[in-house]
């Protein structure tokens, strides 16, 4: 028997002037970091049978109000004391335990006592490059379960209605209690009987079998916006499947892929463009037509561009997905091809190019290129 008198501010970590809700909040934290089936650390059957404890003396006003008075022993050895004893002493408000650990306040997670959220669907729209950059409205047509329209959902056949599960009472969990070294374990399960729903139907939908839901073709519109890329999804949710007997529906994906441009690369907002230009372009200057988003634009190259220059068109990218009228620049990427194949009057122009310039060309070491002009030289 433990007669040393303990301090439950100090166990939940809060101060004595703690709300209702800091002390809630103080429980939950500390519940899901040692509950035996969560902490590997041996000592949390103790440790969570301490904080149980403590919560269940601060939670409560009156006996708060007691053991702020008269310490542990103002509590008539209730809460005092190794051991639970009484029914069900260990967990007087099972909701804030339950809470704490299927994510209560933010509703993910497993709520039991109601029908199941229905699937998610996928489904995969080509769409052309054109439409990615000008935005689309798509109709699509795909099979889901969606809501049987002979019960409404319920799963019950006309004129009767699910009724609240005899094996839970409804509350969709079943609860097994047994006694350890520690005191009592508490063992929460889906009720096997009716799923976790909270109700069970006893007179089931003949078109669903009981169900609520029924297998259909569902078409729907879909905006595509403009500037959306290969890859990205678009969330539609509720066109998802539904859940068996009135569960939420899911959310339905539409995974974008969007064919590529044939000339044109993209990456996020820019484009990009290989252009090759010849020598003589590219020394001389010139004005090349390059493809754009819709069409076709004629830039100015200027005299004496080298190779890996770039051009940029600014404002001729694809469009910002979240800035509306924004847009991504298209640049051009300048090469320089040297010809491979020269007719003879290209390579006398180029010969006469190059001794215009005081180069050598041609094979030969420098000063002297063919034989010819060695056995000039030799012969003086
Ligand atoms: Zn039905
Ligand atoms: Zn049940």
């Amino acid at each position: 028997m433990t007669t040393s008198q303990r301090d439950f501010y100090a166990i939940l970590g809060v101060e004595r002037t703690a709300t209702d809700a800091e002390v809630k909040r103080a429980f939950r934290k500390l519940a899901q970091q040692w509950h035996p089936d969560v902490s590997a650390d041996p000592a949390a059957d103790t440790r969570f049978k301490e904080i149980n404890e403590a919560y269940q003396v601060l939670s409560d006003p009156e006996r708060r109000r007691a053991y702020d008075t008269y310490g542990e022993a103002g509590l008539g050895g209730g809460a005092g004391g190794p051991g639970f004893t009484g029914g069900f002493p260990g967990f007087g408000d099972f909701g804030d335990l339950f809470d704490a650990f299927f994510g209560g306040q933010s509703g993910a997670g497993v709520r039991r006592g109601r029908p199941a959220a229905g699937s998610d669907l996928r489904y995969d729209l080509r769409i052309t490059f054109a439409e990615a950059m000008k935005g689309a409205e798509k109709e699509i047509e795909f099979p889901v379960l969606d809501r049987c329209e002979a019960c409404g959902g319920t799963g019950a056949k006309k004129g009767s209605a699910p009724v609240t599960c005899p094996a839970c009472n409804g509350r969709g969990e079943v609860r097994t209690v047994r006694d350890t070294m520690l005191g009592q374990m508490i063992n929460v399960t889906p009720c096997p009987r009716c799923r976790g729903e909270g109700r069970v139907v006893d007179d089931p939908c003949e078109t669903c079998r009981g169900e609520g839901r029924a297998q259909r073709a569902k078409r729907l519109r879909v905006s595509v916006p403009p500037g959306i890329d290969d890859g990205h999804q678009i969330r539609l949710s509720g066109e998802g499947e539904v859940g068996r007997r009135g569960g939420p529906a899911g959310s339905l994906y539409v995974a974008v892929s969007v064919a590529p441009h044939p000339a044109l690369k993209r990456e996020g907002t820019e484009l990009y463009y290989d252009l090759d230009l010849s020598i003589a372009q590219a020394a001389l200057g010139t004005r090349v037509s390059i493809p754009i988003v819709d069409g076709e634009e004629e830039i100015e190259i200027r005299a004496g561009t080298q190779p890996g220059a770039e051009v940029r068109l600014r404002g001729k990218g694809a469009p910002h997905l979240r800035r509306p009228g924004a847009r991504g620049d298209l640049h051009v990427l300048v090469d320089v091809r040297v010809p491979t194949k020269l007719s003879a009057r290209q390579r006398a122009l180029l010969e006469e190019f190059a001794a215009e310039s005081g180069e050598h060309v041609g094979k030969g070491g420098p000063g002297g290129s063919g034989i010819i002009d060695r056995l000039k030289d030799a012969l003086g």
